[in-house]
């Protein structure tokens, strides 16, 4: 029998308060993490693009050949077209990080539901790009927006292993802080627009290192294939 760890649900849960087994769960969220899962991990990139960090990231990539997903801001690609269109051109996936990254925890439901859609319209107008993954700002999502996402049809994206590079972590921290959590299946939380980040630096010990473990990379989409 298959045992089924929710890791991220767990995150979601303890981030919201909210009690577990409610109906919402297995509607709504998000990846489940298997004991099973094959060598595959997820690297995630959030609130860009932006066009130093962004373009960094993407030549780290493109030089191992390993592919990512990159929640983006709406705003952030409308400012940036040229950096968003790199980021599909070189094989990555896109997600849904709202338009103007507000915290849901201050907004109305008419409020979250239009941050995603102005981010969606941005991403289909502007871009042609269509995507169901969505994950919230700092991974709040207040249960008053749930019906709207099962509605639309998005599926949550959290993380199992947060890099804290937000926090303006060093690199070697981070890396340390993920030779000791990985495991098969992880999504790993990074930034592309993280201002006293260190990303760049702790990706290019990162990479190599898991390569060297025989994990492979994939995107979202493809680990939640997995399923
Ligand atoms: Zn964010």
């Amino acid at each position: 029998m298959k045992r089924l760890i929710c890791l991220v649900l767990a995150t979601l849960l303890a981030v919201l308060s909210v009690p577990p087994a409610s109906a919402q769960d297995s509607s709504i969220v998000v990846f489940r993490k298997k004991i099973e899962h094959p060598k595959i991990i997820a690297l995630t990139f959030d609130d860009g693009p932006h066009p130093r960090h962004t373009t960094e990231i993407l030549d780290i990539l493109r030089k191992y050949e390993v592919r990512a997903t990159f929640f983006v801001v709406g705003e952030n690609a409308g400012y940036y077209p040229d950096v968003f269109r790199r980021i599909v051109n070189e094989g990555h996936e896109i997600g849904n990080h709202t338009f103007s990254h507000k915290c849901f925890k201050k907004l109305t439901a008419f409020q979250m539901k239009s941050e995603i859609e102005r981010c969606d319209n941005l991403l289909n107008e502007i871009f042609g790009y269509k995507t169901k993954l969505f994950r919230p700002p700092e991974g709040v999502l207040p249960g008053t927006i749930y019906r709207y996402i099962k509605d639309e049809n998005y599926t949550v994206i959290l993380w199992s292993i947060d890099t804290r590079d937000w926090a303006g972590t060093p690199a070697e921290a981070m890396v340390k802080n993920i030779k000791e959590k990985v495991s098969p299946g992880d999504i790993i939380l990074m930034h592309d627009f993280a201002r006293r980040g260190h990303t760049v630096e702790a990706l290019k010990m990162i990479i190599p290192y898991l390569i060297k473990e025989g994990y492979t990379f994939v995107t979202v989409s493809e680990l939640l294939g997995y399923d």
